[in-house]
């Protein structure tokens, strides 16, 4: 047995699927130590998720490459419900739009997870020497929690067995197409069987200390197991089947996002894919096994494929081409603890488990360590307040309790029969599955998510429960009646994502959605509208903001390393509202477009609400709800939720804002 030297490290990720990729990516942007392993030898090639919501896409813009997923995805634009009429035939009865139109620069696409997982992993090793370890499982894992506190201290102590190439291949079930069931919920984890058998076998092993931990180890999650923490909810009876297929039939919407519910066979869901795939989402009403273990040998390829022609009945459906299949069974939970002295957190399947059919598992798996990544980055880094750190449970247990019911209520309203008439009770009523699907279409964007009141978001209310009953300490309710003025800026919502529409940039007059230019890189930006600046009063009332921010002790100076450039911890953003020939741009306070001794003025900071050459007027105050004349101040957390909003004059509380989440540099 090799037994490799003790190594350190700051945060140790176990699981390289869509939320350990999201950490470590996170982790490459602050310029912190990470590994990552997996105990699988190899990335996902094929199948498994594919639905991509427009937040997904605008985080993803935020890293710098949307704009490969956006080229080989197919986009989804119209949603087809099809249900029985009075004769029991299928029928076209609605079409609404898959994306609200205008919530996002982006629509909902699908790809399949390996290729998102391909962006990812080129976009580490851009930014990084993060490799994925692969084939690497921990066994064992201790945490010193009376060092929890103690910022230099390594409490973690993992335990990790590199596999043998046989050990970390995952088991097929023997057809000739790839399929998804070793990671389905109708199989059985292998990680304690692995565990067991490489025990007292050749192979290395190694002892990782680590100052923080994240478990994505998916649905079967070790990490979780270890922390003794319990996922609650319930397993449903529905057994899904899932097929990728380049389908040959004559069903007219086949390259549609559809609905259908047969008479009496059930239902199903069409995902149209790139390259001609369509994925079909099939209840299996042969094997729903009413609560018991499935037979999982009796699932195949061609049972899915019956199963979907009699639905699809009386159009045809056949293929010559299967890419991926799997089947499962529902399971809707959720974990009752996120976090481990905020030193082990959870994320992802972990601590989150639902129907695939919505499209959300992968997006919320990505946006758990979206919130919890760039907190870890900067506390290691000594940039922030470990304080910042309780607010990943308060933030997104929450969101994981709202995607369970919605989840219960779609998959209800998903699986059950049509009502065949008003009186008939046990039916679903079809005018009450649209709505549902029209009102769900806001939450599966990923744009409705609203964090609640923390020391990260100054507003009212509460923060959100921690799970063990307790609540993090907000600005509103911590230390006394901190909120930021929405009323000032009525469309940037404290707590949600700031939105994006189209300025041009005062410099160069190129348009631009100002979403590109909140990059996921660790900062927090202060977004300065300005207001008219033809106006004598308010183009001081800039002049006079630019000077606050530029004092040796303003939050600028005080929270940034000096040796590090002035915007690096904080930038400032400034939109005027034009006209954008009237203004210069070396006429504003220089902290506003900060200057470099080898590179400059930076023109990428500055710009102004006016009509384009070629692309028309954004109207950005107009959809930010912010006034022409006098402007606001908002503050963007790095993940581009907002925290706070004031008047230009409201210095003293941008002080406080940050003063409770950063720590002084000088
Ligand atoms: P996983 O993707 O499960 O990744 C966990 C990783 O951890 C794996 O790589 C695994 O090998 C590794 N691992 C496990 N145990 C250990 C261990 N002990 N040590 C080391 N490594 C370990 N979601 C969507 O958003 N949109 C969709 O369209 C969609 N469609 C789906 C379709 C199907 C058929 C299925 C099954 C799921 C679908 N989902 C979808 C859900 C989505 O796949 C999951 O929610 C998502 O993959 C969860 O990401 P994760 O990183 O938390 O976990």
């Amino acid at each position: 047995m090799v037994q490799l030297q003790d190594s350190h490290c700051d945060l140790l990720i176990t699981g390289a699927g869509p939320a350990g990729l999201m950490a470590a990516l996170w982790a490459a942007r602050c310029g912190i130590h990470a590994r990552i392993v997996d105990k699988r030898g190899t990335k996902i090639f094929n199948g498994q998720a594919d639905g991509l919501q427009c937040r997904t896409l605008e985080i993803f813009d935020s890293f710098g490459f949307a704009d490969r997923v956006w080229k080989e995805s197919n986009h989804m634009l119209e949603i087809c419900l099809w249900n029985p009429d009075e004769t029991g035939r299928i029928r076209r009865t609605d079409r609404i739009p898959d994306t609200i139109p205008g919530i996002s620069r982006f629509q909902q696409v699908v790809l399949h997870q390996g290729r998102i997982e391909r962006f990812f992993l080129d976009s580490l090793k851009e930014y990084s020497h993060i490799k994925i370890e692969r084939g690497v499982l921990p066994e064992q894992l201790e945490i010193d929690h009376s060092k929890a506190e103690d910022h230099h201290a390594y409490p973690i102590k993992a335990k990790i067995r590199h596999l043998d190439d046989d050990e970390a291949t995952q088991a097929q079930n023997g057809t000739n197409v790839p399929d998804g069931l070793f990671r389905s919920s109708l199989a059985k984890d292998d990680t304690d069987d692995l565990i067991r058998k490489s025990r007292g076998k050749e192979g290395t092993t190694e002892v990782i200390h680590a100052k923080y931990m994240i478990g994505c180890d998916g649905a079967h999650s070790w990490t979780r197991r270890q922390l003794g923490f319990q996922m609650q909810g319930e397993q449903t009876d529905f057994i899904w089947g899932v097929l990728d297929i380049v389908p040959i039939t004559n069903f007219p919407d086949i390259r549609m996002r559809c609905a259908i519910h047969s008479a009496k066979s059930g239902s199903i869901m069409i995902i149209p894919r790139e390259n001609k795939l369509v994925r079909l989402y099939i209840q299996l009403t042969e094997v729903n096994s009413a609560g018991q273990q499935v037979d999982r040998s009796k699932i195949t390829p061609e049972i899915i494929l019956k199963a979907a022609q009699k639905i699809m009945s009386p159009y045809e459906l056949a293929y010559d081409y299967c890419d991926w299949w799997t089947a499962y069974q529902i399971g809707q939970r959720v974990g009752n603890l996120f976090s481990c002295d905020d030193r082990v957190f959870l994320a992802g399947d972990a601590v989150h488990t639902h129907s695939p059919k919505a499209g959300q598992g992968m997006n919320v798996s990505m946006h758990d360590t979206y919130n919890l990544g760039w907190k870890i980055g900067l506390v290691v880094k000594g940039l922030a307040k470990r304080s910042i750190l309780r607010t990943y449970q308060s933030e997104r247990r929450r969101i994981a309790q709202d995607l369970i019911a919605f989840d219960h209520r779609f998959s209800r309203l998903f699986s059950g029969r049509p009502a065949r008439d008003a009186a008939d009770e046990a039916g679903i009523s079809m005018a009450e599955f649209k709505d549902a699907f029209e009102k769900g279409n806001m939450f599966a964007s990923g744009l409705a998510v609203d964090y609640g009141a923390s020391i990260l978001v100054a507003k009212p209310g509460d923060s959100g429960d921690q799970g063990d009953g307790t609540h993090v300490g907000s600005k509103a309710n911590g230390t006394g009646a901190f909120v930021g003025k929405q009323e000032l800026a009525s469309n940037i919502k404290l707590g949600m994502r700031f939105p994006s529409f189209q300025v041009l940039n005062q410099s160069d007059a190129r348009p631009w959605h100002f979403g590109h230019f909140l990059k996921s890189d660790g900062r927090f930006r202060i977004i300065v509208f300005a207001g008219n600046l033809q106006d004598e009063k308010q183009w001081k009332r800039l002049q006079g903001f630019g000077g606050s921010l530029a004092k040796p002790d303003s939050v600028i100076r005080r929270f940034t390393p000096t040796a590090k450039p002035i915007d690096s911890v904080i930038e400032i953003l400034v939109i005027h509202s034009g006209p954008r020939q009237k203004v210069e741009l070396l006429d504003l306070h220089e902290i506003f477009h900060p200057f470099d001794e080898k590179r400059g003025w930076d023109y990428e900071k500055v710009f102004v609400d006016d009509v384009s050459y070629h692309e028309g007027h954004g109207e950005a105050y107009k959809n930010y709800g912010v006034d022409k004349e006098s402007g606001c101040v908002a503050i963007a957390r790095p993940d581009q939720h907002v925290g706070w909003i004031g008047e230009l004059e409201d210095v003293k509380d941008i002080d406080r804002y940050f003063s409770e989440v950063l720590i002084a540099q000088v």
